[in-house]
């Protein structure tokens, strides 16, 4: 169990667990949650009992967190809210959002304002900005960092968890926001990249009790891009985190939906000296080659060589 679990939302820790059926006060907690979250819709449901359409909202949250489909607030699924996460919805009014949104532009501008109390110096704008570089390595995307005054795509900081934009108060540590025409916090520019600084401990590392600064901005910034959460135990896009944890390399199902997105780099290899390979995808779905030989880039400076395929 992480160590972040005992605090994060420890008013639904302490409820009960309850069937299908079962009246109990504290189940409201939980009730909040799944509509904080994007499960149980605002109205639908009779406050403080596993009634029928909580129950079903228990099954969506049990789906999208590997739990057996139980319909009930069993331990699993107890076990499962109370770890700390993201601040943004999961779902969209009880369905997987059904719209991905990526950025009309290629090119994109962040800056920073107020930084973290928990850390001398700024290491933690750092630690960000490697982020940063993760993503912009695995997709067509430039980032450039300006300053604060340069009218920035994006704004990234650390505030108290009663923030102004999207509250972060109780086991949510940061949240970030879509890109512009499918935000959810605002469609304005900077889109927000916030850190909660007064209920989190931040790191750069693994540290006890503390949140690895990258980890999370790697996970945020995979909004920012227009990625939703995933539900593949173990992508940087789940929801939930652990302290004490780093995850800064991107997995399978983060590229997928990334790419799904954005046109992939080409890729470079090189067998030796004066020797570079480059392989890329075409608009028709082929694999396309040239490369250069220390003099000249085969087969022309503005030529490739199709090598045919159709990938997906
Ligand atoms: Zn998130
Ligand atoms: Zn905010």
């Amino acid at each position: 169990m992480p160590d972040g679990r005992v605090e994060a939302f420890n008013h639904i820790a302490s409820v009960g667990l309850a069937k299908s059926g079962t009246r109990d006060p504290g189940l409201e907690h939980v009730q909040s949650f799944l509509q904080r979250f994007g499960y149980l819709g605002e109205n639908s449901f009779t406050r403080g009992m596993v009634d029928e359409n909580t129950s079903e909202a228990l099954k969506k949250y049990q789906a999208r967190n590997a739990i057996p489909l139980s319909g009930s607030f069993d331990e699993l699924t107890r076990d499962a809210m109370t770890s700390t996460r993201c601040a943004l919805p999961d779902l969209d009014n009880g369905v997987a959002f059904s719209t991905t949104c990526s950025w009309k532009k290629r090119s994109l501008t962040y800056a920073f304002d107020v930084d973290s109390t928990d850390i001398p110096g700024t290491p933690e704008f750092t630690a960000v900005r490697s982020a940063i570089r993760t993503w912009a390595g695995a997709v067509q995307i430039t980032f450039t960092e300006v300053t604060n005054q340069s009218d920035p795509d994006v704004l990234i900081g650390w505030r108290p968890a009663n923030d102004a934009d999207y509250n972060m108060v109780g086991g949510t540590l940061a949240h970030s926001d879509y890109p512009l025409g499918c935000g959810v916090v605002t469609n304005n520019r900077p889109k927000p990249v916030h850190f909660d600084d007064s209920e989190h401990v931040w790191s750069v590392g693994a540290a006890a009790n503390a949140y690895d600064v990258e980890s999370v901005a790697l996970h945020e910034f995979g909004h920012i891009l227009g990625l939703q959460h995933s539900g593949v135990n173990g992508a940087v896009m789940w929801p939930t985190i652990s302290s004490n944890f780093t995850l800064r390399v991107l997995q399978p199902d983060d590229l997928a939906g990334i790419w799904a997105l954005y046109p992939r780099p080409p890729a470079v290899v090189s067998w030796g000296e004066n020797r570079l390979d480059i392989f890329g995808l075409g608009l028709d779905s082929a694999m396309w080659h040239k490369a250069w030989d220390g003099t000249h880039w085969l087969p022309s400076p503005d030529g490739w060589d199709r090598l045919g395929g159709q990938f997906h």
